[in-house]
């Protein structure tokens, strides 16, 4: 019980997010607008840095930006008009649920498809979350 309190306050001291960009980072989102479209130039990138299928995220996006949208020569094309700060929220966002792990706040995570659900297994710790 000590030894968890004192991880809690040590844990408490680092300022939210520094956690886990030492040694892994994923890369700002290059976003430029062409009229009413939010295109995304670096979609495939981020995809890549996070070893995630590009589907996956492009489809969490769609769904929390609420517009549609496409992929288009490694870039993300969404049919609306968004700021850079609020994909790279999104983009965040998805890796909060969907990249890192809970025990120990590393990316070294796998995600598995098993029927209509999502099981995220950390390489570092061991740790499994199932998603829906
Ligand atoms: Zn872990």
């Amino acid at each position: 019980m000590e030894y968890e309190e004192l991880l809690k306050m040590a844990k408490s001291r680092i300022p939210k997010g520094s956690e886990t960009t030492e040694r892994f980072s994923i890369p700002k989102p290059v976003v430029v607008q062409s009229g009413k479209q939010t295109i995304v130039q670096n979609f495939n990138e981020i995809c890549k840095t996070m070893r995630r299928d590009a589907k996956h995220v492009s489809k969490f996006l769609f769904k929390e930006l609420a517009v549609p949208g496409s992929m288009k020569d490694g870039s993300l094309v969404l049919q609306g008009k968004f700021r850079k700060d609020i994909i790279e929220k999104r983009i965040d966002e998805y890796a909060k649920n969907f990249l890192y792990c809970l025990e120990c706040g590393k990316a070294d995570t796998n995600l598995q498809k098993t029927d209509r659900m999502y099981t995220l297994k950390c390489e570092s710790c061991g740790a499994k979350k199932t998603l829906k």
